[in-house]
């Protein structure tokens, strides 16, 4: 059966949240979306790619519409009555969003979308705690080392201690909360890690990074 309308089932918002762009910019400035409302996927960070539907490294760093009880489904969907909590200001995507013709999403996807640079004042005293971390946390390196076989786990460790550390850093000197950490540092990196790695904790708090039996 083929249908050209939307039937409010609701997939594409459980799916997850738009990216934004510049378009969207005025919903920002406007207060309908607030940093409490996004998260940062940084660049080559592993997400869906609404484009090949497979999990694929970010080719940019981007912001979202954060997800709701650990889920990517979209913070606005309203489950009782499968609709958006902001219908009338919805960002670009959405607008673009047809399932049954992806043709305008793919003409916009990862096109002149916003960063964290267009939303944090450039005197924000919290930059210098953001560009350590974009120096010493890349998902480029990590990704690197997850993709050999073993002996990598100590430099893996490394990184999601480090990543974990800055960002204890920040709630201290900040008080940010859980949503304003999502969007100032993204998803903490063990949390991205392919699935044959895992972490246990030491008594310290500190993650250790280890192969899975398989
Ligand atoms: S903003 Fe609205 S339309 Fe867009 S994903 Fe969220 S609930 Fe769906």
């Amino acid at each position: 059966m083929t249908f050209d309308t939307c039937r409010q089932c609701g997939t594409c918002c459980r799916k997850g949240g738009p990216i934004l762009h510049y378009e969207d910019m005025t919903l920002c400035e406007n207060n309908i979306l607030a940093i409490k409302h996004l998260i940062t996927i940084r660049e080559q960070e592993p997400v869906f790619s609404p484009l090949s539907t497979n999990i694929e490294p970010a080719p940019q760093e981007l912001i979202k519409l954060s997800g709701v009880n650990g889920t990517w489904t979209c913070l606005f969907f309203q489950e009782d009555n499968r609709t958006c909590g902001i219908y009338h200001n919805r960002p670009l995507e959405c607008r673009a969003l047809k399932c049954w013709d992806t043709g305008e999403l793919e003409r916009i996807i990862y096109q002149q979308t916003l960063s964290r640079r267009d939303i944090i004042a450039p005197d924000n005293p919290i930059w210098p705690l953001l560009e350590w971390h974009n120096e010493h946390c890349r998902y480029s390196r990590l990704n690197d080392l997850a993709r050999q076989k073993s002996g990598m786990e100590n430099q893996i460790t490394t990184i999601i201690n480090n990543d974990l550390s800055v960002r204890q850093r920040a709630l201290t000197m900040f008080s940010l909360n859980l949503a304003e950490e999502l969007f100032y540092f993204g998803r903490p990196m063990f949390k991205a890690l392919p699935a044959r790695l895992a972490v246990r904790p030491d008594r310290r708090g500190s993650l250790t990074v280890y192969h899975k039996e398989v």
